[in-house]
């Protein structure tokens, strides 16, 4: 994997995150469904990553997929998100990971809205933060 920018070991992502931030940005975990609190914000703003700041996603492509977390049809720029090829679990999947920090955000599935590109960014809520605008 390349080099991210923002590079911590274990024991300084422990101290900066919590316990759920941790595991989904640093283990890859996933949040259970439904449980997240940006799940349904529907306010105008700026998601950034929980982890190092990085502007990810914005409100203008944030939509309600209905799936149990955040959902966005693109990233705020593209080069700022990184997608793997995920094989974990017996599946085929996209992984999304942050560019700066190379947090685990969640995967990227192409049953979003066809009427803008398509594309669903399923995220962890517990892998961003939200700005809201002024
Ligand atoms: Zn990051």
């Amino acid at each position: 994997m390349s080099e991210s920018p923002v590079q911590k070991t274990d024991a300084e992502w422990k101290k900066e995150l919590t316990a759920e931030q941790y595991h989904v940005l640093r283990e890859a975990g996933t949040e259970r469904p439904y449980s997240g609190v940006l799940t349904d914000n529907q306010a105008p703003g700026i998601y950034r990553c929980a982890g190092c700041g990085a502007e990810l996603f914005t409100s203008e492509n944030k939509y309600h997929s209905g799936c149990g977390w955040p959902a966005f049809d693109d990233a705020a720029q593209t080069d700022w998100v990184i997608l793997r090829k995920d094989l974990s679990h017996g599946m085929i999947r996209t992984e999304v990971l942050c560019a700066t920090c190379g947090g685990h955000l969640g995967h990227l599935f192409n049953d979003g809205p066809a009427e803008t590109t398509g594309m669903r960014y399923c995220i962890n809520s517990a892998a961003l933060d939200f700005q809201e605008k002024e």
